[in-house]
Formats: C-alpha cells, structure tokens, sequence
C-alpha cells in the first residue's frame, strides 16, 4: 500500500513523503487503520519495522482534530535513545501539522529538568517519556495530563525487564480513564499479557509473529574460544572495510577492552556503554548516524530500538544470556528490509546461550570453520538443560537429589 492511499491530511503527508517512504511496511498498513478507528491495539512487532511511524501518524492525525489545550499524547519508552528517536520522527512527520512534542528523560542538568517542568505544565501536544523521570515530574503536581487522548507504551517488554512494572501502573493511575492505549512489544510474554489485561480496553491483537529476525539478515556463527575472539574480530573488520560495523559485547568492561586491542592493531573505532555521560552517548550516536563512525562497539545499550540506518553489520563478540537480546542486537541491520549481515562468535561458555537462541529462532544456524589463522574453536552441542534435582531438607538447605 502507498502512503498517497492512506486517508490523511495532506500537511501529513507532506511531512511522510520527506522521509521518502515508497510504501507502507506491514506494521504500518494493520495498524494505522485500527488506530485511526480510536481502537486500543496490542502489537507484537520487531525492532526496525517502521512501528514508530505506524502510531505517530494516526495519532499526529488525531491530534489536527483536537481544540483541546494540554497533553495530548503520552509516549512511554524504556531508555532516553528510543525517546530521542521518536522525537526525530515526530519533527520529521509533524514538520507541516504544526504539532508541538517534548522529549522528557533524565540524565541531563538542572536546566533540563526546569525546560521538561515548563513543558509539562504548558502541555506540548506530544510528550514522549522514560518512566523515571516522568513519575518525578507527575509526583510534583504541575504535569497539565487532563486531557490526554492517547497513552503508548513502545517497547513494553523491554520496560519490564528493566524493572518498570509498578511505574508503569503508577503513571497510568494518574491518567485519564477515557483515553486510547496503544501497547507495543517485540515480544509477548506472560509479563506483556498481563499488563495488556489490565492497561487495555477490548485491544486489537497485533502478532505479526515477531520474536524472529527479519529473512533480510545472513546469519554466520564460528566457534571461536574466548583468548581468539579479539584476532577473530580483527579478521572481521578488515574483511569489511566499507562496512558500517556495530560490535555487540555483554560487558562495559569488554567494550573498553576490545576498542583498546582494535586501536592497538590499527582498527579505528568508537564505543558507547550505559556509563558515558548522556552528552558523550549522543555525540557517538550522531557519529556513528552520520558516518563519522563507522565501527562501532556497544553494550546492550543500543540492542533495543536504537534506529541507526545503514548498518550493513552486526558482530555479535559475545553471545547475550537472553536469547531476545540477540534478535534486538542483530534487528540493528536489515533496517526496513534492506540486506545486513550478523555474524556472531560463540565461545566455549556460551553454548548453552546459543542452544536457546537457536530453540527461538526454531532453526539451527550453520557454524562455519574458522579461517586459518584462527584455531578451530570448541565443538559445538546440544546441551541438557534438565532441571537440577535439589529439593529441600527440614533445615531448608538445598541438597542434592539422590538417584533413584
Ligand atoms: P522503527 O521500527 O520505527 O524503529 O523504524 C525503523 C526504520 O524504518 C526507521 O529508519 C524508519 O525511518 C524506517 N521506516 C519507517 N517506515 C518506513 C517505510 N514505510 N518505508 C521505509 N522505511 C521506513
């Protein structure tokens, strides 16, 4: 479908047709109509699949139709990143509707706090928000929210998982009870199913079947033990020297280390972890947009969300313990059904981690050999993850089960 198809203000769709969007994706085309009949909509949908615009286009719609003073939509998203990424959305597609929008997150100085007050009292019409800081400014009095239309939760799994739950309810307790919900999710556990009871009225149901990385995304895997991966990567690199390269590690301290040893071998690069200061994430984000960076190391940080275009590769240097993780790290490339490339290395502790990716994908990846400057790493298997049979004793100690 055709954006020139969809039944919108024209200043709407001047706004679309500057991001030069030939068609709708998938997302985009089931989820606009639902939401622009005023419906309340939980959606499963993978990272990069265009879900932000899917909900800021009806809702910037709406909102030309709306006379009403103060907030007028409420976006809630897991980290300041994703926050600044729908701001850029939201200027990009409002440009000629005139909607006003503030970002709101934590982590810069007392002005921002004072900027963020002023905007919540006066109500700008989109307000897109980290939990945190929002309930700050809720407890405190002033946020103008009586009028709110629309309440969406982007990436709500990912808010769970970093403990959001109760701040989550508790914002929504101070919201209006007559307003649309609109819940977005990569995934959909029980956590998910339970918060969409509870948060929204008759939904919709979106499952576009999303725990799984998009088809455009070549998978390659090596066995590599954990004292070969940095030459591994070196390898890597400079096999791809036009590529714009995102390496994936578990650890802020593996990150540092391995943007040392690349340095040292000659590999120009940059890194980003939660402990950089909000100005210096930015700064390496914009880089790395910009192509001022090409390489790229990161912690999960930017696995969720972060929308980087034309990341053509994704080293995953260390498997992540959450099998979801990888699909969010390796959704980086293959943005909006452009090619990409991920390539991971598994070392001799991270079988079992493997084992569960490959359980969620429902498919077995390939192991390719190593090239010859780098020993064949562990044998790949199957690993029994049976539960252990403890049980407790009077003294509530765990023992060991004894065989029968
Ligand atoms: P999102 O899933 O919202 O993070 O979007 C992922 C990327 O897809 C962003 O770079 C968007 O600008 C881009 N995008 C969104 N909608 C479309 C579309 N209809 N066609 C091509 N790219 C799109």
């Amino acid at each position: 479908m055709k954006f020139e198809e969809l039944k919108i203000s024209d200043k709407l769709k001047e706004g679309v047709e500057s991001f030069n969007y030939s068609e709708l994706t998938e997302i985009q085309e089931k989820a606009i109509p639902v939401i622009l009949q005023s419906k309340d909509l939980l959606a499963c949908s993978q990272t990069g699949s265009g879900k932000t615009a899917a909900f800021l286009i009806p809702i910037i719609e709406h909102i030309l139709n709306i006379k009403t003073k103060g907030i007028k939509a409420l976006i809630i998203t897991p980290t300041r990143e994703i926050c600044k990424q729908i701001e850029e959305q939201i200027v990009g597609l409002g440009y000629y509707t005139g909607t006003s929008y503030f970002a709101v997150y934590g982590g810069n100085d007392h002005d921002g706090f004072s900027r963020q007050k002023a905007a919540l009292t006066q109500g700008a019409d989109i307000v897109v928000a980290t939990p945190g800081r929002l309930i700050s400014h809720l407890a405190l009095g002033y946020v103008n929210i009586s009028n709110l239309e629309f309440l969406v939760l982007d990436e709500a799994d990912e808010m769970l998982d970093m403990g959001f739950y109760e701040d989550i309810l508790n914002i929504i307790g101070k919201l209006p009870k007559k307003r649309q919900t609109l819940m977005f999710s990569a995934t959909m556990p029980n956590a998910i199913r339970k918060l969409a009871k509870e948060i929204l009225t008759e939904p919709y149901i979106l499952d576009l079947n999303f725990s799984k990385p998009a088809e455009e995304i070549d998978q390659q895997v090596y066995m590599v033990y954990e004292k070969d991966k940095p030459q591994m990567l070196a390898n890597v690199l400079k096999e791809h020297k036009d590529d714009k390269i995102l390496v994936f590690t578990s650890t802020k301290v593996s990150v540092g280390k391995i943007s040392t040893y690349l340095r040292t071998v000659g590999i120009k690069n940059s890194s980003i972890n939660s402990s950089y200061t909000q100005t210096e994430r930015n700064d390496t984000i914009l880089d790395f947009k910009s192509g001022k960076i090409r390489i790229l190391i990161a912690t999960n940080l930017l696995s969720r969300g972060i929308d980087i275009d034309d990341v053509n590769l994704i080293i995953n240097y260390e498997i992540p313990d959450k099998a979801e993780d990888y699909v969010h790290r390796i959704g980086r490339t293959a943005r909006a059904g452009k090619l990409g490339l991920a390539v991971s290395f598994i070392g001799e502790k991270e079988i079992l981690n493997f084992n569960r990716i490959e359980k969620l994908l429902e498919k077995e990846i390939a192991k390719l050999p190593n090239p010859d400057n780098i020993p064949q790493g562990p044998t790949y298997r199957q690993i029994n993850t049976g539960k252990k049979r403890y049980f407790k004793n009077k003294k509530s100690t765990l023992i060991k089960k004894p065989r029968k």
